[in-house]
């Protein structure tokens, strides 16, 4: 059949209003979980005004691994992976059920790349955020890991891979901090934003904003303060996730900025 034919262009239209947009959502400290603030009531505003995805995919700053997997399981388990914070954070369970077919979705669209990982459950990355986007837990969820082992381009290129869900009504989300320097976090309410924090963050907004992709996949070396403000990758690759979903005709929303903790942005941003 040619791409001409009246029947195409309808599948065309459908995919159009069935697309889901890509998020990156920066999650911050586990506190969030319990927290009532501007960015958790944001976050649940977004969830509201959303359209009802089918799906969710959270690529998570949380889950560390060499080669790339996704969770599984029909029922994920809530893992509480932080350690010290109020016994409260730790009865908090998000039984969002999972989705073992798209799973399956996951490593075809990828050829294969993204392994199943049956056993593996939802980390703070992705629950704590959907608690405040999705309170009722009804929208199956599914995470996927980070390789270490890849370059930050090739982190780009397998979140390229994921386009076809997004045309399925998968919204995927990476979810890390644009700014996250816990070696000099400063954990009162009101502490000062650091300078070079606001650099960095403001960099990648103004490249968020004119869409310069190879920008912030080279971030170490274009970007100002970025050893400072990412010394380690794990919280920053989420977004070139979200960042290789934009679609050519797509622009960016800021849907929340702020810091906390002086050297934690909460940058969030929508594609599509
Ligand atoms: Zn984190």
């Amino acid at each position: 059949m040619s791409a001409d034919t009246p029947s195409a262009r309808n599948s065309d239209d459908i995919d159009d209003a069935r697309r889901a947009p890509a998020l990156f959502v920066g999650h911050g400290s586990p506190m969030n979980c319990v927290a009532d603030n501007v960015f958790t009531r944001d976050m649940h505003a977004l969830g509201s005004t959303l359209p009802r995805p089918r799906a969710i995919l959270v690529v998570s700053a949380h889950w560390l691994t060499r080669g790339t997997f996704v969770t599984a399981d029909a029922r994920p388990e809530t893992i509480h992976d932080f350690y010290g914070f109020p016994e409260e954070l730790y009865a908090l369970r998000y039984p969002a059920p999972g989705a073992p077919e798209l799973a399956q979705r996951v490593a075809a669209v990828t050829g294969g790349v993204v392994q199943p990982a049956p056993g593996r459950g939802l980390d703070h990355a992705a629950w704590m955020v959907l608690r405040s986007m999705y309170p009722a837990a009804d929208v199956p969820t599914l995470e996927m890991s980070l390789d270490m082992t890849l370059s930050e381009r090739r982190h780009y290129e397998l979140g390229a891979r994921l386009a076809p869900l997004r045309d399925e009504g998968v919204l995927v989300i990476g979810s890390g901090n644009i700014v996250h320097n816990l070696h000099i976090i400063d954990w009162s309410e009101d502490a000062p934003t650091a300078d070079w924090a606001r650099e960095f963050d403001a960099w990648v907004r103004d490249a968020l904003a004119e869409r310069r992709h190879e920008d912030l996949i080279d971030y170490l070396e274009r970007g100002p303060q970025a050893r400072m403000a990412a010394p380690t990758a794990d919280h920053y690759l989420p977004l070139l996730y979200a960042v290789a979903l934009q679609r050519p005709d797509e622009t960016v929303t800021t849907v929340h900025e702020s810091f906390q903790h002086a050297t934690v942005s909460m940058r969030c941003a929508q594609f599509g």
